[in-house]
């Protein structure tokens, strides 16, 4: 049995023992005075008072989706309320170590992991009386603030066949508002995939007068649809339905999928999740830093949340990141640095101009001027170099043959040179590339690799 599952044991025992003596074995003026005492347990803070909350039929199981990691939590309960959430015990993510899975969920329950604050607030965020759940309508002048709610049915169907929808205001007597029906013109799939052909030949043409020709045959042999698109001189930019722009936040878990399902059935292409504009700078970067080459091509990059092993590292330099506030995750992360930063395994180094929790926490902490951190960089990685404090073992280590004589584990393409025309950076060099006395070093190859 748990030490937690003891504790519960024992502010049960207490219990059975005081409604006992409250009903059968003393008089009734010291039953209820018993009874009243039991009452004074119930409610006050005393350390053998029972905790209803930590009971397995108090708790929901659930993720937390106040930020975008998603953590695990436990959502305690009263009287069908939400009363206070914790952390899931049995997820990594928001206890180290967390518990076995087999841990019977009575046995868990009393074990509280950790959540951030914004995880606390999702209280708040269920709670809202502010909340709107119901939909509202413009009643007034923009900016005047007037709202009306009315029923989801009207709402739909005022979005998809428009009308009116304003005549009540002041200046919009007459205003049509068009619907989502009238601009979903192009429904026929087979006209829409014979369009989208001929529109991939006027893109892949080269010259301007080749382009005007095929833009006017386009014309001539959709003449009966040209109504459907947006502007028949562009055909490019497709049918009206493209006029329509879903647009979503960060929902993961299917539920993009679903957007994007929405946006299909409205024959948009224009569906645009947060991910699309953020994340995606991320995931393509860590895309980039994975690929291997392989036959004379960097491939099989993975997109993926890529994350430094905090936890292994012995010195971070973190800049703009804020590892105790933010930064996918305070309650996995924070726990897997703070032990080494106690024990002085670990130092860091904090880049803010603000002083964060992070930063106060930092053995050195450097607060830039916003908008310098280029230079910033550039000033490190010259420092480096004038200094020599670089590993110059590893880094000569270009392939994996060069990697295992020199007792690395692993290798780099820090030293391949970088052909550079007109001043821009291009493609690595290949042996191919360079001529003695107008020679090639070696003939062109696709089967080269570098990993010996
Ligand atoms: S990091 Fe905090 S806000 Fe984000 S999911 Fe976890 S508990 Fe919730």
């Amino acid at each position: 049995m748990s030490a937690a599952r003891e504790k519960i044991g024992t502010r049960r025992q207490f219990l059975a023992g005081g409604a006992l003596l409250g009903t059968g074995m003393v008089s009734p003026l010291l039953g209820a005075e018993a009874e009243s005492q039991t009452g004074a347990v119930l409610n006050s803070d005393r350390p053998d008072a029972p905790y209803e909350l930590a009971r397995p039929e108090n708790t929901i199981y659930s993720a937390c989706l106040q930020c975008n990691t998603g953590c695990g939590i436990k959502c305690k309960l009263q009287d069908g309320v939400v009363t206070k959430i914790d952390g899931n015990p049995y997820s990594p993510w928001t206890l180290l170590p967390h518990l076995p899975y087999a841990t019977a969920v009575d046995d868990a329950n009393p074990v509280d992991g950790a959540i951030c604050p914004k995880g606390q607030a999702g209280l708040q965020t269920a709670y809202d009386p502010y909340r709107i759940r119901k939909v509202l309508k413009r009643a007034g002048r923009r900016g005047q603030n007037k709202w009306i709610t009315i029923p989801f049915e009207q709402a739909i169907r005022e979005i998809c066949d428009g009308g009116l929808l304003f005549k009540d205001i002041p200046g919009e007597q007459t205003r049509h508002v068009e619907g989502i029906r009238s601009l979903m013109t192009l429904t026929d799939d087979r006209l829409a995939k014979a369009m989208d052909a001929d529109i991939k030949a006027i893109w892949e043409a080269r010259e301007p007068e080749q382009k005007k020709a095929l833009v006017e045959a386009f014309k001539q042999k959709y003449a009966e649809h040209l109504d459907k698109l947006i502007d028949p001189d562009h055909p490019d930019l497709g049918p009206k339905n493209n006029q329509i722009v879903v647009a979503w936040g960060r929902l993961k878990d299917g539920r993009g999928d679903l957007y994007k399902r929405f946006a299909a059935a409205m024959g948009t292409v224009n569906a645009h999740g947060h991910t699309t504009v953020c994340q995606g700078s991320l995931y393509f970067t860590c895309k980039a830093i994975s690929e291997q080459y392989v036959g004379g091509k960097f491939t099989d990059g993975q997109k993926f949340y890529w994350m430094a092993d905090t936890e292994n590292s012995r010195f971070i330099l973190f800049v703009g990141a804020n590892l105790f506030e933010a930064n996918y995750g305070p309650p996995n992360r924070t726990v897997r640095l703070t032990n080494n930063l106690v024990s002085g395994r670990t130092r860091i180094a904090v880049v803010d101009p603000r002083f964060s929790k992070l930063a106060s926490k930092a053995w050195k902490w450097l607060p830039i001027k916003p908008g310098t951190d280029g230079a910033l960089a550039m000033a490190i990685i010259r420092w480096m170099l004038d200094e020599q404090r670089y590993d110059a073992r590893f880094l000569s280590c270009a392939n994996k043959a060069a990697a295992i004589a020199a007792g690395e584990s692993s290798w780099t393409n820090a030293t391949w040179l970088v052909a550079c025309r007109n001043g821009q950076p291009g493609k690595f060099v290949r042996a191919s590339d360079v001529k003695i006395d107008g020679v090639p070093l070696t003939q062109p190859t696709t089967r080269q690799t570098p990993d010996g």
